[in-house]
């Protein structure tokens, strides 16, 4: 430090710090809960106007915890299903361009439904998913968020489901991908069993499937559930962490198997729940209070006030197939779930808390989508000075943490999804799909069909105004195929002509 004349002191005080030799302040740690399935109503923290009846069925004290610490944001987007969104999240670029559109595990072959489709032609999409080797087929080259901060001295954690690349591909190990550490992850999107009693799946019967939980092999045969042994794990990471840290905490849950976490399933049992719908909703406690424990240690190592945390979801609720009741109504109000491009299947619950630049207990109806959270991360770590291998399309949102009164009406967001997915159901099938404002367009390949929904008056999309309103219809889908053009979008064929389905426009 400069030293100071007694005048100097006197007269100028303010500039006797030479502003060469001030130490900067330390980059926050940085934490990303990234729930599997989570749907926008899995949870006792409303997203809507008003509280809904799963926001009274379901208890997550500590999503209410970090949402009265933090900004809600209400209009928060993923892609319908897992690997596009994963792959946006790590690379900032959208699905249409990236062209991991469906979820990965084989390598090197299109999915059996996408195979077997009646009318449809499937594209080879980039079905290796995210290559840090440049020269493997059929996957996205790109420099990855954990690599860029790994870079910039942050100590990168992954815990949980990794889900980045196919069986045998270099994407399939976090470590290849920018992460220093990888508890748990590989290329599987869901685990065989939530027991370590059942070793989480590791028994001679599932040997040979990609399902069994690899690393946790301490716990197996005992008495716990994996999202408590994921938690374990990464407190412990934690305390072995020297650097600024970003914890990647991609939890497992609640992603079928729907397996009952049984230290919190009498409550919903008693409720009156079926044994599947209480089951799920036991998981979903359970991944709070992992959350909570997480916050505990944070608070009790005084280092609540310099991490930054982030929660999200990588798409909507499970709503097709294997839950209890009525299929398609399990987002109510949201239309479907998840696999569809209705509300229900990309719509999900996001808090951020930022002390000191957050307003603690804020909500903010901006919609943004899952690539932004790419740039919006670097940006909070203060590493601005980066390159990477692909065009980045996520836009950073810290504009909105800063400035809770600022809004943005006209970005256009974008889907495409020239894929198979298997269930049937509102919205789901493949398509192209453009928001801008209140409007949503959605395109389906197979039939060439519109919907237009009025999102701000109708968030169930009840109401298809796609003929009643031809001019919004018309300049939404030119904007799409542009964009689709733009990004040399993948379309699907039709099977008996061979053609190339048409754009939108
Ligand atoms: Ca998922």
């Amino acid at each position: 430090m400069k030293l100071c004349s007694i005048t100097m002191l006197a007269s100028l005080l303010w500039a006797c710090s030479d502003p060469s030799t001030e130490v900067p302040a330390p980059p926050p740690n940085i934490i990303l809960f990234l729930v599997d399935d989570l749907g926008w109503q899995d949870t006792s923290v409303p997203f809507w106007e008003r509280e809904t009846p799963f926001n009274k069925r379901y208890r997550t004290p500590n999503m209410e915890r970090l949402a009265s610490q933090g900004m809600k944001f209400t209009q928060a987007y993923a892609t319908p299903v897992c690997s596009p969104t994963r792959v946006s999240l790590m690379t900032g670029m959208n699905a249409a361009r990236h062209r991991v559109t469906n979820w990965t595990l084989q390598p090197d072959q299109i999915k059996p439904m996408e195979t077997n489709h009646d009318f449809l032609e499937f594209p080879l999409w980039n079905v290796n998913g995210i290559s840090p080797d440049s020269t493997l087929p059929n996957a996205v080259f790109a420099t990855t968020l954990p690599e860029i901060m790994q870079h910039h001295g942050y100590h990168t954690i992954h815990v949980g489901k990794a889900h980045f690349g196919a069986i045998g591909t270099p994407g399939e190990d976090p470590l290849n991908l920018g992460f220093d550490v990888n508890i748990a992850g590989h290329a599987a999107g869901a685990p065989k069993s939530y027991y370590g009693a059942e070793n989480f799946g590791n028994t001679p019967e599932f040997q040979d499937t990609p399902w069994p939980v690899p690393g946790l092999e301490k716990y197996h045969g005992k008495d716990i559930f994996l999202t408590d042994a994921l938690t374990n794990e990464a407190l412990s990471a934690l305390d072995q962490s020297t650097k600024p840290f970003f914890l990647y905490m991609a939890y497992y849950t609640v992603h079928t198997p729907i397996m009952a976490n049984p230290k919190f399933l009498n409550h919903y049992l008693e409720m009156g729940l079926d044994s599947i719908e209480a089951s799920y909703a036991s998981m979903i406690e359970s991944m709070d209070r992992s959350v909570g424990n997480i916050l505990d240690y944070l608070e009790e190592r005084q280092l609540s006030d310099n991490t930054v945390i982030l929660f999200m979801s990588d798409n909507g609720g499970l709503s097709a197939v294997a839950r209890g009741g009525q299929p398609h109504t399990h987002n109510k109000p949201l239309s479907s779930g998840k696999g569809s491009i209705h509300e229900g299947g990309i719509r999900e619950p996001m808090i951020v808390k930022w002390p000191g630049v957050v307003q603690a207990g804020s909500e903010n109806d901006n919609y943004l989508i899952i690539e932004d959270f790419f740039s919006s991360i670097l940006e909070i770590a203060g590493i601005d000075q980066y390159e990477t291998n692909q065009t980045v399309d996520g836009k950073s949102f810290v504009p909105f943490l800063k400035d809770n009164q600022l809004r943005v009406q006209d970005r256009p967001l974008y889907w495409h999804y020239p894929n198979e997915w298997g269930p049937t159901g509102p919205g789901i099938g493949a398509f192209s799909a453009v928001r801008k404002g209140d409007w949503k367009l959605i395109y389906y390949h197979l039939d060439q069909r519109f919907e237009l929904f009025n999102i701000n008056n109708d968030i169930g999309e009840t109401t298809n105004l796609a003929e009643s309103h031809q001019k919004i219809r018309k300049d939404l889908a030119t904007l799409l195929t542009n964009y689709l053009l733009s990004v040399n979008a993948q379309m699907p064929k039709n099977k008996q002509s061979g053609e190339l389905i048409p754009l939108p426009g």
